[in-house]
């Protein structure tokens, strides 16, 4: 015969607080002592507590100047209150993992939300949350429920903490889908899921399991349930005296496990009647017994999991007998992140062992230590191996910002921000940044790092690879970083070159303003560079043909234009054809009339067509009439012409054009 012993079997932290603080309270109280309601779901363990002089009442008025004991279940909060006005000395051992439930719906209930929890509406501990949110809950226990209740704006769904997880997931889904919006919190206890997970795990291999627990144990009956699933064989009893030995006698391998309010005694006592008939020694099942919760002290560093993540803090299973708890401001130094960004659900984890007990059985923990010890040892190797370390700015104090490397806080020095200058340091709040640790010291847990000097050898390393690219003609994409009188400085990535004015357009340049400014991005092209003057010479003409390339192509003798007279002499008008293109039209070709200068005619600015009389390339000239667009001569003008011979003078013209 072989006994398979299921973790986490027996009394949950919270029925152990219970249970010790009432034997602590009867056997110092001079007064009465009383439980509302039996202490557990255990006739065994009562009866004890009956003997050494416990009391049970059923409301909380029957208490005679005495002290009433609220049992791990706990009660509502109206109980509570009619305490309080009756002067009642309440002794409170409701389990805090109740207690978180409670507040949470007094929270929600206060925000307006409807209040839908999990679970069987006759258990005291159902009953005692729904007394904290005015016994408006609606509660529900089976598929049918939810769909007989009504589909609400806004609910909050809780589950009673010894309902199994399948039923919780699927209840809660139906209600997510029937209702607007509902906030879903998973309240299951995890000492019910590790046990209820322990339970299945050996009832999936034995012949025969046998659940030791209260009748009445709602925790116990989930055992007997999720049993049975995996093993027909299965046996609910609720002391030793109960084992049913006969028709055990017939199986090879035997599974037990226990509900959260039996005591470790009655299990062994059952192991004990068992091994009567079991090779194994009793000391192998004691020792299993005792096993099946890890050692741990203050000062350890522990791997767990994390099995709840909620605003306010973290709960993490690292075997103990109970869950250890991380507030939010020991998850970490960064108080920029909130805790599911730093972990989730499943997530194995390194942690430190502050308290085993912080007076409500709680077991305390702290990744943010765990973290630093852990943090300045990877720091100290970075700073002798002279690495690059990853750092998060999370604060801005006085002088410059707080930046967490590996988990632990360092400085950077205002000055050590950036190559450039930092106006505002509030722009690197978040951001990750690569910095270099200047000043190290584990014991002063001193740590100064350096932004500027990771930018300065990252600047250097781009230049040097820019000085051995470039090459004269290359084209390169630029920012233009500074415009002066004779030019434009461009930043080509990392080096600054200068593109002098008259290397600005094919044009005529009054003032490099007029082509580029400051912060214009630009392609350009190397004239020239000095590798030992650091001096590079850019262009930014030369990207674009030069206008008299292929003119020809574009224009032929005869052609008509458009142009723009931009200069005017004795001798003719000199017209822009296109930007660095002129053309010049002759005196004798700006009208057809006699002028005597071309101002007489034309003036600067005025847009004009004109006719192509005659491309000279290589030497960049084109002669233009502007005859063709001319207006037809005087008739006045036309008889001076003709009669020349009469000697008719320009002044008898001129006279006979005022009259
Ligand atoms: S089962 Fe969980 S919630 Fe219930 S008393 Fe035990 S520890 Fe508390």
């Amino acid at each position: 015969l072989k006994i398979i012993l299921a973790e986490y079997s027996g009394f949950c932290f919270g029925v152990e607080k219970a249970i010790s603080t009432s034997i602590n309270v009867v056997e110092k109280s001079k007064n009465k002592v009383y439980s509302l309601g039996p202490l557990i779901h255990n006739n065994q363990v009562i009866n004890k507590l009956k003997e050494k002089g416990l009391n049970i009442i059923e409301d909380i008025n029957e208490a005679n100047n005495g002290k009433v004991i609220i049992r791990s279940h706990g009660v509502p909060l109206d109980v509570l209150l009619r305490a309080k006005e009756n002067n009642i000395e309440i002794i409170d051992a409701t389990c805090p993992f109740v207690k978180k439930i409670q507040h949470k719906v007094k929270e929600y209930y206060e925000q307006g939300f409807q209040i839908v929890i999990i679970g069987n509406p006759d258990h005291p501990e159902v009953i005692g949350i729904n007394g904290w949110c005015n016994n408006s809950a609606y509660i529900i226990n089976s598929e049918k429920d939810v769909n007989t209740m009504p589909a609400y704006k806004k609910v909050c769904v809780v589950a009673q903490t010894t309902a199994t997880r399948e039923k919780f997931e699927k209840l809660s889904q139906m209600v997510a889908q029937k209702c607007e919006k509902a906030e879903i919190f998973n309240t299951i206890c995890n000492a019910t899921k590790l046990r209820q997970n322990a339970c299945e795990e050996v009832a999936k291999i034995v012949d025969a399991m046998i659940v030791i627990g209260g009748y009445h144990s709602s925790n116990t009956q989930k055992l007997v349930e999720i049993s049975k699933k995996h093993c027909k064989n299965t046996f609910h009893i609720e002391t030793a005296s109960e084992l049913p030995i006969n028709k055990l006698l017939k199986y090879d391998k035997i599974g037990i496990t226990a509900g959260a309010s039996t005591p470790d005694w009655i299990i062994k006592e059952v192991i004990e009647r068992m091994n009567e008939h079991n090779k194994n020694t009793m000391d192998d099942i004691l020792e299993s017994l005792e096993n099946s919760f890890i050692n741990i002290r203050p000062g350890d560093i522990v791997t767990g999991t994390v099995i709840s993540v909620n605003e306010d803090e973290v709960i993490v299973n690292v075997g103990y007998k109970s869950d250890g708890i991380i507030k939010k401001d020991e998850l970490t130094n960064d108080t920029t992140t909130k805790p599911k960004e730093i972990v989730k659900e499943g997530d194995k984890i390194e942690v430190f062992i502050v308290k085993l007990d912080d007076g409500e059985g709680n077991l305390i923990l702290s990744k943010r230590k765990a973290d630093e010890i852990k943090g300045w040892k990877n720091i100290e190797n970075s700073y002798l191996n002279q690495e690059f370390v990853n750092a998060k700015v999370i604060e801005i104090v006085n002088g410059g910002v707080i930046a967490l490397v590996k988990g632990i806080k360092g400085f950077i020095p205002m000055s050590h921000l950036s190559i450039g200058y930092v106006k505002d340091p509030k722009k690197f709040l978040g951001q990750s940044l690569d910095v270099r640790i200047i000043e190290f010291n584990k014991d002063k847990k001193r740590l100064v790092l350096s932004r500027k000097l990771v930018e300065e050898e990252e600047q250097k390393k781009k230049t040097d690879k820019l000085w051995n690219q470039i090459e004269i003609g290359q084209k390169i994409k630029g920012t233009v970083k500074k415009v002066t009188d004779f030019g434009a400085f461009v930043d080509i990535g990392g080096i600054d070159g200068l593109i002098h004015i008259s290397e600005l357009s094919w044009n005529r340049v009054n003032h490099p303003s007029e082509i580029v400014n400051e912060g214009d991005e630009a392609e350009v092209i190397i004239l020239d560079f000095d590798r030992k003057k650091k001096r590079v010479s850019l262009g930014l003409k030369q990207v674009k043909p030069h206008p008299w390339e292929n003119i020809t192509e574009k224009y032929q003798v005869g052609d008509e234009i458009t142009g723009a007279v931009i200069k005017l002499t004795s001798f003719g008008a000199f017209i822009e054809i296109e930007p660095g293109i002129v053309g010049l039209a002759h005196i004798s070709q700006i009208s057809n009339e006699h002028i005597s200068k071309p101002s007489d005619k034309l003036k600067i600015g005025d847009t004009v067509k004109a006719k192509i009389l005659d491309i000279k390339s290589e030497e960049k000239k084109i002669s233009l009439s502007l005859k063709d667009f001319d207006e037809e001569p005087s008739e006045e003008y036309m008889q001076y012409i003709n009669n020349q011979d009469e000697e008719i003078t320009i002044k008898d013209i001129l006279n006979s054009k005022d009259k």
